[in-house]
């Protein structure tokens, strides 16, 4: 296993760390979980000591699965860690007994006295990031103080920009945040200035939520040279940059746990600005696709535009028109009335990570799929 610094902490972490919001569902909706265990505890097996889980994931078994087989290994060779927010504490002014109670159940949960990394969890914009900070730090701070966690971290779907003002504040020792082969560019000054402040980085969605390896064709290019699957060369793409502490890898079978060791055997790290740069002349970098960063949000015809923008990507990477109508009813399962709704007011346009022609690709759909 290839091992990195978490930021200035002097922790050594997995390249790949184990996302565990995949365990089996059958298993999960069984009881199993002892079952379900195994795969954290081959993870350790296999040198992967970066676990991430959360409040609700797998029906909110996570926990209880992670638990199950931390308590099966040397405890202090496992970094894990938990996430809280005002969503998670269902309340927008939490007190201290709100916010100990839900520590307290993780902990349990876990059967851990510490979670090692706790996360402010999915801060949205800087509007939301201030109002927690307001709320909830002081009780993170204080739970430290208590040695019940160890590191301040937030996650963020925040921009780049936005996540530099985050990293500025100086409160936080690391952060985790979504960033793959589709998304690389508007996520890259965030990464930058947070390994410039030593703050662990920490990435998940690093398949483009599933979409890299559905359009193994388009991405084959990740592979060039080496004898990994599309898979696992996104993996590698993401964890090969010297900015990212650990690539998450949701894993639900011990092959995809092999898959995730493959991706960093014998990693080459480089800086974040030379892969751009190598993409970049490849003519790869894919600007033309969504992000699904979901920025564009809050048209005011109530149309799910990152939706129909996702559906567009498999127009694109698969060149064929049929594509958007599959993922529309068949994934989304929306109706596709709605991108005849467009009334080109621009406001998405505007907010749009990526600068898609939105309204063009609606106008487009629609009149392929909608009948007059
Ligand atoms: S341009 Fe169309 S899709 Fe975009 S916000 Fe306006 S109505 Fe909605
Ligand atoms: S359309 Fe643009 S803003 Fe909306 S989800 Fe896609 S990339 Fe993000």
């Amino acid at each position: 296993m290839y091992y990195k610094e978490y930021g200035n902490t002097g922790i050594k972490v997995s390249a790949v760390g184990l996302g565990t919001m995949r365990y089996d569902d059958e298993d999960i909706k069984a009881g199993r979980l002892e079952k379900c265990a195994e795969i954290p505890l081959y993870a350790y097996e296999k040198g992967i000591n970066y676990w991430d889980t959360a409040p609700f994931y797998c029906d909110d078994k996570s926990e209880e699965v992670t638990g199950i087989a931390l308590s099966q290994v040397d405890r202090s060779k496992v970094y894990v860690t938990s996430k809280v927010n005002f969503g998670t504490l269902r309340t927008q002014n939490p007190d201290r007994d709100v916010f100990r109670k839900r520590l307290e159940l993780s902990l349990e949960r876990l059967q851990t006295d510490y979670i090692d990394f706790y996360h402010m969890w999915c801060m949205l914009n800087l509007e939301s990031w201030e109002k927690h900070m307001e709320t909830l730090y002081g009780f993170f701070e204080e739970a430290q103080g208590e040695g019940l966690i160890r590191n301040i971290v937030f996650s963020s779907h925040m921009q780049g920009n936005d996540i530099e003002t985050v990293v500025e504040s100086g409160k936080f020792k690391g952060m985790l945040i979504g960033y793959n082969a589709l998304n690389y560019r508007f996520r890259q000054s965030g990464i930058r200035r947070a390994y410039e402040k030593g703050m662990g980085v920490v990435v998940m969605n690093p398949l483009g939520g599933g979409l890299i390896p559905q359009s193994s064709e388009a991405f084959s290019y990740l592979t060039e040279g080496t004898d990994l699957s599309v898979a696992q060369a996104a993996l590698r793409f993401v964890a090969s940059h010297r900015e990212i502490t650990v690539t998450l890898a949701g894993c639900t079978t011990k092959e995809h746990v092999d898959d995730a060791v493959k991706a960093v055997e014998n990693l080459q790290e480089e800086p974040a600005q030379v892969i751009m740069e190598k993409q970049e002349q490849r003519g790869t970098s894919f600007n033309n696709l969504c992000t699904g960063c979901n920025y564009c949000k809050g048209c005011p015809k109530g149309i799910e535009i990152s939706k129909f923008m996702d559906a567009y990507n498999h127009k694109i990477l698969t060149g064929k028109a049929e594509g958007i109508q599959q993922r529309i009813n068949a994934h989304w399962c929306i109706d596709m009335n709605k991108a005849a709704e467009c009334i080109a007011c621009g406001k998405c346009e505007g907010l749009c990570t990526q600068h898609l022609p939105i309204v063009e690709r609606l106008k487009e759909t629609a009149d392929l799929f909608v009948r007059k």
